[in-house]
């Protein structure tokens, strides 16, 4: 049997059945009453990367409502996007006992010894939104379809720029992707360039800077300041007797950056229209931003859907039941194909965020004012 409460459950069970759950019960808090989903007053560890974006503050009390609301107990901790940090927190949450963990990674390959610990506990982890690398000790994954996130802001570029109604440019445009430790990067990337690549390759789009290439391109730790240098860089070496039509941004906090950049250079004016943005997570500042006309476009994930679905991945693990998959072949951490559970993304922009942000319930019209 995979995790201590099973193992738990079997011990007791050769003397009886009822002496065991009685004994599960006095162990959870409250001693006795009864737990929806069978908690039993275990505790989960979660441990998120960073406080610095809206979303995985949102993440965390998500998963945190979810894991509650099954009688769970939880131990909730943010790396603050140091890897270090992260490994502590989580050789703390084993030291301290806790029964299962959803760990959202700062660097997918810096988990594997720690993840060891978790596993010579028996205790089930689950990855959640960023694949861990390197080890078979991650049991299941929960995010959305990452490729399809990357090909949502390829084909928005497109659509914008007019090349599918016959338009043949030339557009210039230039590409930015997320963290290179983040196994998500050339997920998104990847699929932007499905859709870019073709029209790269007809020169219907032209990266005036010759950075095409994931290492060119990527933003450690998806810093937004990084973003806006590099952007400042760009409009300096290759834009100066030209202008950019469209960004490739993989998250709203780099759109930021970008955006910043080109308003500086003059962008946002009559003579000088803001280029096609896009963007990730639908955070507040860039919904706004959309509606005020500078960012174009954001993916929105639901993360209230995210949730759930780690949750009740760790629900079943810890009650020795199969979580619900529905990939089971696009996931390899270089160890094994990690099964996942895949929501899926929606690209939002000026004319669809209320239908697809407002009538979900995911921000009220007053947040957005
Ligand atoms: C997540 C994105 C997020 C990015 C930066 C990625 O792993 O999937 O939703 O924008 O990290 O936080």
């Amino acid at each position: 049997m995979r995790n201590r409460r099973a193992a738990l459950a079997a011990v007791a069970s050769a003397a009886s059945l009822a002496l065991a759950l009685t004994a599960c019960g006095q162990n959870s808090e409250g001693g006795g009453e009864e737990k929806k989903g069978g908690a039993d007053g275990a505790t989960i560890g979660v441990a998120m990367p960073t406080k610095s974006s809206e979303r995985w503050i949102s993440d965390g009390a998500n998963v945190v409502k979810e894991l509650k609301s099954k009688g769970y107990k939880t131990k909730l901790v943010y790396g603050e996007d140091d890897p270090d940090q992260q490994v502590s927190q989580i050789e703390n949450m084993i030291t301290q006992g806790v029964d299962a963990l959803i760990v959202a990674a700062i660097d997918n390959k810096s988990l594997n010894n720690v993840l060891q610990q978790a596993k010579d506990a028996d205790i089930p982890v689950i990855s959640y939104d960023r694949l861990i690398l390197g080890t078979e000790n991650v049991d299941y994954y929960a995010s959305f379809d990452n490729e399809k996130v990357g090909e949502l802001q390829g084909s928005y570029i497109v659509d914008k720029l007019g090349l599918e109604d016959g338009k043949k440019g030339p557009f210039s445009i230039e590409l930015f992707a997320g963290s290179n430790d983040d196994n998500n990067t050339k997920y998104f990337f990847q699929g932007a360039m499905n859709v870019l690549k073709p029209h790269i390759d007809k020169g219907e789009l032209v990266v005036r800077s010759k950075q095409t290439a994931l290492n060119q391109v990527t933003t450690l730790r998806w810093d937004g300041g990084t973003a806006q240098k590099r952007m400042d860089d760009l409009l300096t070496s290759s834009y100066r007797s030209a202008k950019v039509d469209a960004v490739l941004s993989p998250y709203d906090g780099i759109s930021i950056g970008i955006l910043s950049a080109l308003k500086s250079d003059g962008y946002g004016t009559g003579a000088k229209p803001m280029p096609v943005v896009t963007g990730q997570d639908a955070e507040l500042a860039s919904v706004k931003s959309i509606i005020a006309g500078d960012q174009t476009q954001t993916v929105y994930k639901d993360l209230r859907k995210l949730a759930k679905v780690a949750s009740n991945m760790v629900d079943a693990a810890l009650n020795d039941k199969k979580p619900e998959v529905n990939d089971t072949k696009s996931y390899d951490n270089g160890v094994k194909v990690v099964p996942a559970y895949l929501l899926q993304p929606v690209s939002v922009d000026k004319d669809n965020y209320k239908q697809a942000l407002v009538d979900d319930g995911y921000y009220t019209e007053n947040d957005l004012k």
